[in-house]
């Protein structure tokens, strides 16, 4: 099958349609920027993704990384890639032009990343990781250390990884066990096991940096006590290049599933006593300096996994136009040909939903980047309201796309018949690769209890009362008869999102955090129906708005994938509402012996 990649004129409609990303252009650090700069980046990321990526998604997938005479061996592409990836500038796509970057808002940049991830995921792995390890570097640690590692990793001389996850500890990292011992010349001595940590050990550049969790003895119980070192693979020279060999060894190479080109690796430091890290920033701020790198890597998550959604549709939807099969119920004449399966019902439906999960999850995706703009470029207010909305709506954009995703991918196979479950087509890989996005970063189950336990009560609901602002704005900004069902639709369900909070808050408050949690879950998943019934609010007045002849098509696609949203998703917010607010006791009261 031919190769699939985000659509531009989708890609396009969501940027400057939907999220008025022109508005940027009035702000200082973008005002070289404009509709056309911004293309040209995308086209660039579109034809480097199709030349550079594509070609060995599935070859990396069949050949996984291996490792040979201490040495991880992988296909000679990965390289390829990541090489003219850091050439183009797409590394540094945020960077100043001062800094030889291109000085691209979030959201243009992520649009750009999208391209890559769509078409490889695993490929693109090594070098947003660099990327992000790079974002903590700059933002938190010292001068020595920022001038020693920054350069050579935005160069792409140097990878990056982030090493947080334990055999023992994994969603609890307050219970790590990994030491890090003060020596006098300032540095520390690391000594524990880290496990499934991506791009862990490879070939791709002259060193790796390891941004590595590990507890100071003697410090606080728990994550205050976690602080973040560097710790490099070779360690440097006078001159600031890769001399001695650290003692971090690589234990062994993981087989995962799916993300099979992106080494997933099991890590031993301090073995013989010498593995040399340096601290970021404060001791026993390490997770506060990590969690700035996952809140963005979260968002980034999210969008993966909504890309990857979308792809598996693209093919589903090929397919399913080329594939002949059957005749309508009310036509019984087998001289005629068969049909086309995407004039059947059902397959309409599988085609449908996976259409409006991907592209809500994109526009989500897209939204939280514009708020990281927000953040960074806005005005105070807007800065401070961006941030609020950003903190509740982190795990929500983690999450909702990452499952709906999937679900988006399983229906695609679907699609496929027997087909779609062979390796002779592309869906199963797309979504073994995208079953990773519901566990990694923090698993659903973690997002859920984050939000509840503690993102809606942030600022006394300010964040909350925010969300709510900005939809009903949406609402009363509806005009279009086409669209006011569902604007109507969104606002009356409201109160029974605010309904269902009060209850859990109530449950907190007289039950404590132990009932009100259990279930969380349902309380995600409502929150992310509403605000992905937003989302598609949103498209449909901006495809209301589309007037262009060669656009019909388009907007009226958009349309009836809100209309499947709006009749067949959002009451789903109800039923989760409903068991909220009855604080349904079905599964804390499962006793262990039960089952
Ligand atoms: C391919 C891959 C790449 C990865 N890359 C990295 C990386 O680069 N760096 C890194 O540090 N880590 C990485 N990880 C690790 C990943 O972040 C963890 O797998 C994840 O955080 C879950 O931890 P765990 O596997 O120990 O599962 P567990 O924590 O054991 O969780 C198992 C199940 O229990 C649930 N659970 C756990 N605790 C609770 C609780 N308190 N309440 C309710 N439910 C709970 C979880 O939701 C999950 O369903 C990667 C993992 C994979 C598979």
């Amino acid at each position: 099958m031919s190769d699939v990649i985000l659509d531009r004129r989708d890609l396009s409609f969501q940027l400057f349609e939907v999220l008025d990303t022109d508005t940027l252009f009035q702000r200082p650090r973008f005002a070289e920027h404009s509709r056309e700069t911004i293309e040209a980046a995308l086209d660039t990321a579109e034809k480097l993704a199709r030349e550079k990526f594509a070609n060995h998604n599935s070859l990396a997938d069949k050949d996984e990384p291996t490792f040979v005479d201490g040495k991880v061996v992988m296909r000679p592409e990965v390289k390829t890639a990541f090489d003219a990836y850091i050439n183009a500038g797409f590394l540094s796509s945020r960077a100043s032009f001062e800094e030889g970057g291109m000085q691209l808002p979030e959201i243009a940049a992520a649009a750009c990343k999208g391209m890559f991830t769509c078409v490889n995921p695993s490929s693109t792995g090594y070098a947003f990781l660099t990327a992000a390890a790079a974002n903590v570097i700059r933002n938190f640690a010292s001068d020595t250390l920022r001038s020693q590692f920054l350069e050579p990793m935005m160069a792409g001389r140097f990878t990056g990884t982030m090493a947080l996850t334990e055999p023992h500890a994994g969603s609890s990292l307050a219970d790590i066990r990994t030491r890090a011992v003060p020596q006098e010349d300032g540095s520390y001595r690391l000594k524990g096991n880290k496990i499934y940590i991506s791009g862990g050990d490879n070939e791709l550049a002259d060193n790796i940096v390891h941004l590595v969790l590990a507890k100071i003895p003697g410090g606080p119980e728990g994550v205050k006590g976690i602080s973040l070192f560097v710790v490099p693979k070779y360690r440097l020279d006078a001159q600031g290049n890769p001399g001695e060999r650290n003692d971090v060894v690589l234990a062994g190479l993981i087989h995962k599933l799916g993300y099979r080109g992106t080494t997933s690796t099991a890590l031993t430091f301090g073995d013989n006593d010498d593995c040399h890290g340096y601290l970021v920033g404060e001791a026993h701020q390490g997770l506060r300096y990590m969690f700035q790198m996952m809140n963005e890597a979260r968002v980034g998550v999210g969008f993966g996994a909504a890309v990857l959604g979308y792809r598996g549709y693209r093919y589903a939807l090929d397919y399913a136009r080329d594939r002949l099969q059957g005749r309508h119920p009310d036509d019984a004449d087998f001289s005629k040909p068969q049909v086309p399966i995407i004039e059947h019902a059902d397959v309409k439906r599988l085609l449908l939903t996976q259409k409006a999960y991907a592209e809500a999850a994109i526009a989500m995706s897209l939204y939280g980047y514009r708020l990281v703009d927000d953040i960074e470029t806005g005005d105070e207010a807007a800065a401070k309201d961006a941030h609020l909305l950003l903190d509740l709506l982190t795990p929500v954009l983690k999450s909702w796309p990452s499952e709906f995703g999937v679900k988006a991918n399983d229906m695609a196979i679907q699609v496929f018949g027997g087909a779609g479950y062979t390796r002779e087509y592309p869906v199963e890989q797309v979504w073994r690769d995208n079953r990773l996005n519901p566990i990694h970063e923090g698993t659903t189950g973690v997002q859920g209890m984050d939000l509840l336990g503690r993102k809606v009560w942030m600022a006394n609901g300010k964040g909350l009362q925010l969300l709510a602002r900005r939809i009903l704005a949406d609402v009363e900004r509806t005009t279009d008869d086409r669209c006011q069902p569902f604007a109507q639709a969104l606002k009356a369900m409201l109160p029974r999102v605010e309904a269902a909070t009060t209850a859990a808050g109530k449950l907190m408050a007289e039950q404590g955090p132990r009932m009100a949690l259990s279930n969380a879950n349902a309380y995600l998943q409502l929150m992310g129906h509403t605000v992905a019934a937003w989302m598609w609010l949103r498209q449909a007045n901006a495809a209301a708005a589309l007037d262009a002849p060669e656009d019909k098509d388009f907007a009226q696609g958009k349309l009836q994938a809100a209309q499947y949203f709006f009749h067949w998703e959002l009451p789903r917010v109800e039923l989760d509402a409903q068991r909220l607010i009855d604080a349904d006791d079905t599964f804390i009261n499962m006793d262990n012996r039960w089952f």
